[in-house]
């Protein structure tokens, strides 16, 4: 038998919304993926198996051949770029926003800026396409510190309820894109798995599609 068809999967927050996605479109670990220090996972879907790894891996796992379809969001996906890449579903899952944002009560100024992120590639081309001169700095995590310690004038960062920044005396600016989860696909194997493909992709929508239609009767009733 060939090789299974391989999904990559993020590790952390969008795990867990993933797996019950999945779940519903017939793909369900054989074990318990959350208790598990393992990597690797067989599926009781014969032809179909998982790896957990990374956010910002599932790109390069996928571009490359490594995975067939991966899950990652989009934050992570124009970071990476997205080479070698379809991006056939939105999966919904983790809504958020990706902004820039700088101390309450600071203008900043339009010629040039100091700028803290660890989307280093999609800052460079959001202040590009601004006709803003920004200085890019690639930072790992704690964004917010940065224009409070005099680091930058500004971060570029993930925002969902806008809390992390008003604990810190931020407030967001200018939006850059909306996020959500996406599933991608491998594009040499979107060609040449087709057929093997093409009912997974389809059944995940109908998935996506049974769980949105599920969240409005609860929020209708
Ligand atoms: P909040 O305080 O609700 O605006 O959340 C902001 C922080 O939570 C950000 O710094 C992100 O690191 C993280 N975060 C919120 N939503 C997401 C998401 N959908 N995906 C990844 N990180 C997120």
């Amino acid at each position: 038998m060939s090789t299974p068809l391989t999904i990559a999967l993020s590790k952390g927050r969008i795990l867990e919304e993933t797996l019950p996605l999945l779940a519903s479109a017939g793909i369900e670990p054989v074990e318990d993926i959350s208790r598990s220090r393992k990597l690797l996972f067989e599926t009781h879907h014969p032809d179909v198996r998982l790896v957990v790894i990374r956010a910002t891996d599932v790109p390069t796992y996928v571009q490359l051949g490594a995975a067939d379809l991966g899950v990652a969001g989009r934050d992570v996906l124009m970071e990476h770029g997205g080479d070698g890449l379809y991006e056939p579903l939105d999966l919904d899952i983790a809504r958020c926003r990706l902004m820039t944002a700088g101390v309450v009560g600071n203008t900043p100024s339009r010629a040039r800026r100091r700028v803290a992120t660890k989307f280093v590639n999609v800052a460079r081309r959001y202040y590009a396409s601004q006709g803003i001169q920004a200085e890019v700095i690639k930072l790992y995590g704690a964004m917010e510190l940065a224009p409070l310690m005099n680091l930058a004038d500004e971060i570029v960062d993930i925002v969902d309820t806008g809390n992390t920044l008003r604990a810190n005396g931020m407030a967001p600016r200018e939006l850059i894109a909306d996020i959500s989860t996406r599933l991608v696909v491998n594009k040499a194997s979107m060609t040449m798995q087709h057929e093997r493909l093409k009912p997974l992709i389809d059944r995940l929508r109908d998935a996506v599609q049974a769980r949105s239609e599920a969240r409005l009767q609860e929020v209708e009733s």
